[in-house]
């Protein structure tokens, strides 16, 4: 069935069927169609993808996967896939929930067992082998799905059961019935063999683009290096930051300090370097990702915007905005469009306000001329750093990486009873990563990953995915997750250990939200399991837990200086809380733009588009707050909504931070660590994945509908 790998700030959308043995009734061997190669037994033989896995808690054998393993185990699995669906679909009993609904969520295991692996490393410790290895399986695996939604016999099972759906009592089994239905009504199961062909086209084209897209971005961020020699061209940028950037440089044989676009570095520059034209330098080369040269997307972006067009007509949609809103809480894009609206109104004055305060200040502190995108975090910081007498180097010596993840541990603890138990028996796929056991009431909860730090070979910003999601399989056994965190957090050096930033603490806290509802899920069926909901829900968990962040009680937990041992002085925790909604104004209109960015490019007819950079310059125009820098374009490296799931989705995160602002507030209202509200959370939200509609589910937890107060008022925007 159709599964989803949800990331944060990268997200990979991939078709991928379960497998499970059965016999078809007629008991013939099934004659499957050829795939596009052939292996032999012996290349499967002592294939580690696989074989049964002997690991602890059967997590993947990373020490024993090579790159020659991923294609003879991708096409292998296929042809289990291919098996397993004809014993569903030419069966010769009468289509039941059972036989058909719930033989799909099952089949297709092994494959997905691959394709997790393997999506999952082409993310997080990539090389050119992998990519190559993308490129040609991503095509294929959209065809075998497109063949399962396709398949006339196993639809019209499907139909004859959809029809009987009130029959049904559970209310997992009716999720998984409407689910399986609607991913075959959107995967074009109705439609003429010609249109089906049409779609299996655009379909298995757009999948090919998309890794082009980012693979681009990713070459695009690579590609960029520079090093800084003398004190007067890293003026201004922290010891520690120039520790880190020497590091970089030695790790290569060179002197001096090494920049480039990871983020904890070009953040170091544009909040510190003293130099403006180096600043103007970093931030127009990363603001123009992808936007010319060798990895240009300009052109991808209408071809996949066309591609996607051209599926939501042919799915009966006017654009594929509708058709991507059709299953979300916010149900259509004006409704999208009233929030963002009503985010704006309340937000852009402020931010307008905000920016003159920093513009005053920058003149102040000697700015000549207009105050420019490479300025404004560079006198930001130090605004702050003098209106609140706070700056992040003050703070991040009491965020060792060691003692955050020690409080996200025991805030867990306290909140949901949440224990963990490193174990270095489990297999890792770099040596950066480490691998817990994870137990609540005494029982094993899930596996977790957590891998922190920039390399090349791991994509830009945070996310949290799945190696093996929760289920209870037939035998009646719960199968528990494993999880994975990944990051681009500040390194240590040889002379320091990591220290987090206030950001990075917040980011932390939010992918363990993620973390936590593929976690705690307890549900029967796969499809339905943790994080398998709309994505204009799926922000709840994880912004969440951001609200601790500057609780003092949270801090208390772990934010001792990692040279003093002193605890984080109590006017620090105090201003931290005050400068949480430092710039909101701001903050919120960025946001904004990305989430009408995105709107405005899935909600227009592409052939009207003339160019990339002039549409994107005029979606946004209302939400523009400093001066236009020319030749620079967000759009050619928004992996999230052209590589990855969030396409008319990014408007998710506002519509999730009403939720969670909401949501909190309750927790606020009754205690932050009230045990009663924590338990209501995981029972009506974070344990539930699925298996109800997500509106119900939030009425269950908070007695009511969501209000857009909560969020005003804890931005200070109302
Ligand atoms: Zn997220």
């Amino acid at each position: 069935m159709k599964k989803q790998f949800f990331y944060t700030l990268f997200c990979l959308t991939l078709m991928a069927t379960n497998l499970q043995a059965q016999t078809p009734d007629n008991g013939k061997p099934h004659q499957c169609k050829p795939v596009q190669k052939e292996y032999t037994e012996e290349d499967y033989k002592n294939n580690p993808l696989i074989q049964e896995w002997k690991t602890p808690y059967q997590t993947p054998p990373f020490d024993l996967i090579k790159v020659e393993h991923y294609l003879p185990a991708f096409y292998h699995a296929l042809e289990v896939a291919d098996k397993e669906i004809y014993m569903i679909s030419d069966q010769k009993s009468t289509p039941t929930f059972e036989n058909t609904i719930v033989a799909l969520d099952r089949s297709g295991a092994l494959l997905t067992r691959i394709s997790n692996v393997f999506f999952n490393m082409l993310s997080a410790n990539t090389s050119p082998e992998l990519q190559k290895i993308a490129q040609e399986i991503s095509p294929v695996l959209t065809k075998h799905s497109n063949e399962i939604y396709h398949n006339k016999a196993l639809f019209s099972r499907v139909l004859e059961i959809y029809k009987l759906k009130d029959k049904l009592t559970k209310q997992e089994d009716k999720m998984l019935l409407e689910k399986t239905y609607r991913a075959f009504i959107n995967s074009g199961a109705q439609l003429s063999d010609e249109d089906k062909e049409s779609y299996n086209v655009l379909s298995m084209e757009l999948s090919r683009l998309s890794l082009v897209f980012s693979e681009n971005v990713l070459s695009a961020t690579n590609e960029f290096e520079m090093i800084l020699t003398t004190p007067e061209e890293v003026k201004g940028i922290p010891a520690n930051e120039l520790e880190i950037a020497h590091a970089k440089a030695k790790a290569k044989g060179l002197d001096g300090y090494l920049f480039d676009l990871s983020a904890p570095s070009y953040g170091a520059i544009m909040k510190y370097s003293d130099d403006r034209r180096l600043r103007e330098k970093i931030y127009r080369v990363y603001n123009s990702k992808a936007f010319s040269g060798q990895y240009d997307n300009n052109s991808l972006i209408i071809e996949i915007l066309n591609m996607r067009s051209k599926i939501a007509h042919l799915l009966g949609f006017n654009t594929y905005a509708e058709y991507a809103l059709q299953d979300r809480m916010a149900e259509n894009p004006e409704n999208v469009i009233i929030l963002l609206d009503q985010l704006l109104e309340a937000s852009y004055p402020v931010a307008k306000k905000e920016i003159e305060a920093i513009e005053l200040f920058a003149r102040e502190n000697g700015l000549e001329g207009n105050l420019e995108r490479w300025d404004f975090s560079y006198y930001s910081e130090k605004y702050k750093n003098k209106k609140y007498n706070i700056s992040d180097e003050m703070v991040k010596p009491y965020f060792k990486l060691e003692n955050v993840i020690d409080g996200v541990f025991i805030l867990t603890k306290k909140l949901y009873g949440i224990t963990y138990k490193e174990n270095k028996n489990i297999p890792v796929y770099h040596p950066d990563v480490k691998a817990y056991e994870v137990y609540r009431n005494k029982e094993l909860l899930a596996i977790l990953y957590l891998d922190f730090h920039p390399r090349s070979s791991k994509r830009g910003g945070a996310w949290m995915t799945s190696f093996r999601e929760q289920s209870i399989d037939a035998k009646g056994n719960n199968i528990r997750p494993i999880v994975s965190l990944v990051m681009n957090f500040t390194p240590s050096t040889s002379e320091n250990p990591s220290l987090l930033t206030y950001d990075e603490v917040t980011t932390f806290l939010h992918e363990f939200g993620h973390g936590l509802h593929g976690m705690l899920s307890n549900v029967t069926y796969e499809s339905l399991a943790g994080t398998s909901v709309p994505r204009d829900f799926v922000e709840l968990p994880s912004q969440i837990m951001e609200n601790f962040a500057s609780n003092p009680e949270f801090l208390k937990m772990f934010a001792y200086h990692y040279k003093t041992k002193d605890l984080i002085p109590q006017d620090l925790i105090k201003k931290l809380k005050e400068v949480d909604n430092y710039l909101a104004g701001y903050s919120f209109c960025r946001q904004l733009t990305f989430g009408y960015l995105d709107m405005m490019w899935h909600t227009i007819a592409p052939e009207s588009i003339t160019g990339v950079l002039e549409f994107e310059r005029k979606a946004i125009e209302k939400t523009e707050l400093l001066p236009i820098v020319e030749e620079t374009c967000m759009s050619t490296s928004f992996s999230h909504i052209f590589a990855g799931g969030y396409a008319a989705g990014y408007y998710g995160y506002k519509w999730a931070e009403v939720l969670d602002a909401d949501a909190f507030a309750y927790f606020s209202e009754n205690g932050v660590y009230s045990k009663k509200i924590a338990d209501s959370f995981v029972e009506n939200i974070l344990s539930k994945g699925g298996t109800l509609k997500a509106m119900d589910m939030y009425i269950n937890f908070r007695g009511r509908a969501p209000q857009v107060d909560a969020l005003l008022k804890r931005s200070g925007l109302k």
